[in-house]
């Protein structure tokens, strides 16, 4: 812990913490001293953490990187972030992140952006750490922590981790309990764990799962011991190769690396299949419907009354301009952007149109990993992103081109599966590539154990 917290008091450049916990941490690490010395030492006990922003944590601000949340200091924490406190993991200090978890740069937080830790070639450009968990993949990529929390709506852990050369888990919808996490897109959002390597992801993703009643769509089933079960034998798995992934355009190096981790997990003893997702190209569509709509709703909560950011009022204005204001001046332009897309795909005339047909194609984007899977597949490989880490400033200005960023991501929200990135290749001036690999629904262990055979 202390190790950590001097390299965190070095590493202001990089954006990455964004409140610092130094007295609470070195606090948890003694009483994790303590539980090591009488015995009681479960895995996570004593091991130094970060935590995204957007996970309510007891007494320390959490603000979703966004003004209208400011000063907002939880009485309680997540279940999530409880469950590794509970085992004794040491936080120490929340973690930047793209406002409300919208984007893929970390640039829309409100503490400025994070900066990736890695760069390109010998130029000094500054690059994004990718988002919406930037902080927390540029604080692992840069050893700020062993490890932090992420979230992923659309992509939020996975790439992140693959620009960053750290490994990203997604879990299953409903594996982690969202009580507690400042909810984005309810049916999409999970947490999962950001970690230097496979085995790391498996023991910190125990121990962020499992059963919570006070999260309706939590899952009650027993969470196995998935390190337990990186044997690193994938003999007679079946992997499919989704052939709608091959994007036009996509860079020569993104081919290689997906075709040379083919060949790793071939000649691990994976038999490698062709497939077909027929409905992948309107993923990216429906979830820019279906993720502003529920946000639009969520979001709906930050009215300066109950929480947070209150604007100031001049005289003679009423209920009506308070909520104006706070809300005009509390979210960034993305947000404003997502809310706006959102009541008008949820309004009573477009509805059917937009927000009732995203919803039916989601189902078939579902149904097209079922059908896969139906047919034997065990686990699904391909690129996590279409490019290496890109410039910072560089898509900024352009939503759509930075809603690209999430083609290979968004399919695996929308059908609430599991899935893994993982770091297996660089680029030609030397930024880590990742592969995805996405498997059944609660088999996080056989995806992980798959993941471990690539690493
Ligand atoms: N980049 C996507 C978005 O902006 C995904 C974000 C996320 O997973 N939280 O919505």
């Amino acid at each position: 812990t202390q190790a950590c917290l001097s390299a965190i008091d070095g590493a202001d450049a990089l954006g990455a913490i964004v409140h610092k916990t130094p007295e609470l941490a070195l606090e948890r690490a003694k009483a994790a001293d303590q539980r090591r010395a009488e015995g009681d030492a479960p895995d996570m006990c004593g091991i130094p953490i970060g935590v995204k922003d957007l996970f309510c944590t007891e007494g320390v601000a959490s603000q979703a990187a966004s003004k209208i949340l400011d000063g907002f200091k939880p009485e309680y924490e997540s279940t999530v972030s409880g469950k590794l406190r509970d085992a004794g993991a040491v936080m120490l200090g929340k973690l930047n992140m793209d406002e409300f978890a919208m984007g893929s740069s970390n640039e829309t937080s409100v503490y400025g952006n994070a900066v990736n830790p890695w760069r390109a070639g010998n130029s000094d450009a500054s690059l994004t750490p990718g988002g919406s968990s930037g902080g927390s993949a540029s604080a692992v990529a840069a050893d700020l922590c062993l490890a932090a929390t992420g979230t992923d709506t659309g992509g939020s852990i996975r790439q992140p981790a693959a620009f960053t050369g750290t490994v990203g888990l997604k879990p299953t919808y409903g594996r982690c309990s969202r009580w507690g996490i400042v909810a984005f897109a309810s049916s999409l959002d999970q947490a999962g764990p950001m970690t230097k390597t496979v085995r790391d992801a498996a023991i910190m993703g125990r121990a962020m799962m499992g059963h919570d009643a006070k999260d309706s769509t939590s899952a009650n089933l027993e969470v196995p011991d998935f390190e337990a079960m990186l044997t690193g034998d994938i003999r007679g798995k079946v992997i499919g190769i989704p052939q709608e992934y091959r994007m036009e355009g996509m860079p020569a190096e993104i081919e290689q690396l997906w075709s040379d981790g083919t060949a790793m997990l071939k000649d691990a003893g994976a038999e490698i299949r062709d497939i077909s997702l027929p409905h992948t190209k309107y993923a990216l569509p429906t979830y820019y419907v279906i993720a502003p709509a529920e946000a639009s709703s969520n979001l709906a909560r930050y009215d300066g009354v109950r929480f947070g950011y209150r604007a100031e009022m001049a005289p003679g204005d009423g209920i009506t301009e308070m909520y104006e204001k706070t809300r005009a001046e509390g979210f960034g332009p993305e947000v404003q952007r997502r809310v706006m897309v959102g009541t008008y795909v949820l309004s009573a005339g477009f509805y059917d149109a937009y927000y009732n047909r995203a919803r039916r194609v989601r189902t078939l984007i579902k149904r097209d990993f079922d059908e896969v899977f139906a047919a034997g597949v065990d686990a699904i490989l391909t690129p996590t992103t279409p490019s290496a880490a890109f410039e910072l400033g560089q898509r900024v200005s352009d939503p759509v081109e930075m809603y690209l960023n999430d083609v290979f991501t968004v399919t695996v929200n929308l059908a609430g599966l599991p899935g893994v990135a993982v770091p297996t290749g660089k680029d030609r001036n030397g930024l880590p590539l990742g592969l995805q690999l996405i498997g059944r629904p609660w088999e996080e262990g056989e995806l992980l154990n798959t993941a471990y055979a690539l690493e």
